[in-house]
């Protein structure tokens, strides 16, 4: 069976069983960006709408993403602790991989039936419905799809979700192909607001932040070998919001010098989150899959206990064997 029936087949199949679910639940992966709650928001707000019982979720941090939260018109996110034991049917959306949603995985064999939408091509499979396209520009390409099959209208609070993370996952359309295109058009008439969205999502920081993003800019190295590589100590995470640390990656990239560029983020005294980007032939998804990760060939990540030295070389040395290029 080729992978377009075969997508086809699912976003028919999730549409059913999300059609005719009174209660479900909708989980963002860890660390969930605008991808991931802009689906389960989404989902959750026209099932909502439908008059299904709606919780949205994700297993860490505790605090919402501020970034996010005004995509939550209907208070759909509970923390957590407070997620139904064992819901009718549980959505996960853009995890690559069940440890992806971190102790909430545990649902994963408590529900009813699970369906899966992903864009991740390390994704191995998950759950009973798989609507797994790594073709798909972002997860809420997916999640439109299944609302188109259900047959509900895109309001603009759904469309603005679905925004959120069509422009985030293309990087604010620099990697979009035509079908985004139409789709943003699309959303855009159906009441998403581009310029508000890009700034809400993509543009703001407080001042205070300049002066962390200073240091991680001064903290920088770039390597014979083409990566470019900072750190980012564990008091700058504790200081900062998600919405500036994650975004130092994205001002690495932007080095003409770079290959591959990696923001090596503290979050424990021996454990990093890594942020890996390739500006070119580098698939840095082999690489973060080397070292227990996954995501997409021009962006990925993983999370490693170790010294930063250790991660740093570590990163050398997946880089040197995946012999693409380094
Ligand atoms: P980011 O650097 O923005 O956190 O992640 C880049 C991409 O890699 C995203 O698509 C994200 O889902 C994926 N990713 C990040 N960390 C991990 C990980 O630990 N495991 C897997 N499978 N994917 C990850
Ligand atoms: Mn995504």
């Amino acid at each position: 069976m080729n992978r377009v029936v075969t997508v086809d087949r699912a976003v028919a199949e999730a549409a059913a069983v999300l059609g005719g679910a009174r209660e479900v639940t909708l989980l963002a992966h860890v660390d969930p960006d605008a991808d991931a709650l802009g689906s389960a928001l989404a989902l959750g707000i026209a099932l909502r709408g439908r008059g299904a019982a709606v919780q949205v979720a994700f297993a860490s941090p505790d605090r919402v993403p501020e970034s996010l939260a005004p995509l939550d018109v209907l208070g759909l996110l509970v923390p957590a602790s407070e997620v139904s034991p064992a819901p009718e049917v549980l959505v996960s959306c853009d995890a690559a991989e069940p440890r992806r949603l971190g102790t909430l995985a545990r649902l994963l064999d408590t529900a009813g039936a699970t369906v899966m939408l992903d864009h991740h091509a390390t994704n191995p499979g998950f759950g009973d419905v798989q609507v797994l396209d790594p073709g798909a520009e972002a997860t809420v390409v997916l999640a439109h799809r299944v609302l188109v099959e259900m047959g509900v209208p895109i309001d603009a609070d759904v469309a603005r979700c679905l925004y959120a993370g069509l422009a985030t996952d293309t990087r604010g359309f620099r990697t979009a192909g035509p079908a985004a295109y139409r789709l943003a058009a699309e959303l855009v008439e159906a009441g998403a607001d581009p310029a508000a969205l890009t700034r809400m999502l993509m543009d703001s920081h407080p001042f205070a932040w300049f002066e962390g993003l200073g240091g991680a800019l001064e903290r920088a190295v770039l390597e014979p070998s083409g990566l470019l590589h900072t750190t980012i100590p564990l008091s700058d995470v504790q200081r900062h919001r998600s919405e500036e640390i994650d975004s130092v990656v994205e001002v690495l990239r932007t080095a003409v010098e770079a290959e591959v560029v990696a923001s090596v983020m503290q979050i424990a005294e021996r454990r990093w989150r890594v942020s890996l980007r390739s500006t070119g032939a580098v698939d840095v998804a082999a690489v973060a899959t080397a070292l227990g990760g996954g995501g997409h060939r021009a962006a990925a990540g993983f999370t490693r206990e170790g010294t930063e030295q250790e991660v740093i070389a570590a990163i050398r040395a997946a880089l040197a064997s995946s012999g693409t290029g380094q």
